[in-house]
């Protein structure tokens, strides 16, 4: 594990408690010594990142680390501002903290993101292929659009294939939050509908998702408006 802090006063009693429950932590105190130690051959499955750090902030690592690996990112901020939720979110965060947060809510969330990538990572159907000439390949986990492939964050892939696993079916916004977020996510559920619209927009045809209101939604079934596929 990786622990991106700067701040003495919280790192090292993380740090203990954490190995107290047989984590091994590596810890860092600036964005570039966060970046390359991931980059280094330590054994990392999961991030522990601050926001405010003295060089290049967490968004930034957080960017940087993305831009080559999928592993388990959780944003610990002490800024409470939902802007700042979304950003670390958008930019392919997992989850998030803000502090000052209990230990045991800390050890909850690891294990729930941890547990989501490693099923993420297991063999389901190959490839689903969808209404408007989509098609997603849930082992190497890509998207393409009439054979080009777009580029999705982690949450915009899994709520996508969360919708296609049963195309034409409703998914309320509860199992959605639940499925793709975490069974204790207290956010904002105003992300859901950014994720949302995100994921309509690289789709290209914002048919594709259809709104459900004041329920949730689901994908567009095939009879109803394609005369192919
Ligand atoms: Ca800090």
């Amino acid at each position: 594990m990786l622990l991106v802090e700067d701040d003495d006063a919280i790192a090292e009693p993380l740090v203990k408690g954490l190995e107290r429950q047989g984590y091994s932590v590596h810890r860092e105190s600036t964005g570039l010594g966060g970046v390359d130690a991931f980059r280094s051959s330590l054994p990392v499955d999961i991030i522990l990142l601050d926001l405010g750090l003295p060089d290049i902030d967490g968004y930034e690592v957080c960017r940087r680390v993305r831009s080559d690996s999928l592993v388990p990112i959780i944003i610990l901020t002490a800024r409470g501002d939902e802007i700042d939720r979304v950003l670390g979110l958008e930019l392919g965060a997992d989850d998030y903290m803000v502090k000052p947060f209990g230990f045991r809510e800390l050890i909850a969330r690891i294990n729930a993101v941890t547990r989501r990538s490693q099923s993420a990572g297991s063999p389901t159907e190959d490839v689903t292929k969808l209404t408007g000439g989509v098609v997603i390949d849930n082992r190497t986990r890509r998207v393409t659009v009439d054979g080009e492939e777009i580029s999705l964050t982690r949450k915009e892939f899994d709520l996508l294939a969360l919708l296609a696993s049963d195309p034409g079916a409703t998914q309320t916004r509860e199992t959605i939050l639940e499925q793709v977020w975490d069974a204790h996510w207290y956010g904002p559920t105003k992300t859901l509908d950014v994720h949302i619209a995100s994921l309509r927009k690289k789709l290209g045809d914002p048919t594709i998702i259809e709104t459900v209101r004041g329920v949730g939604f689901r994908l567009r079934s095939s009879t109803e408006s394609d005369t192919n596929s």
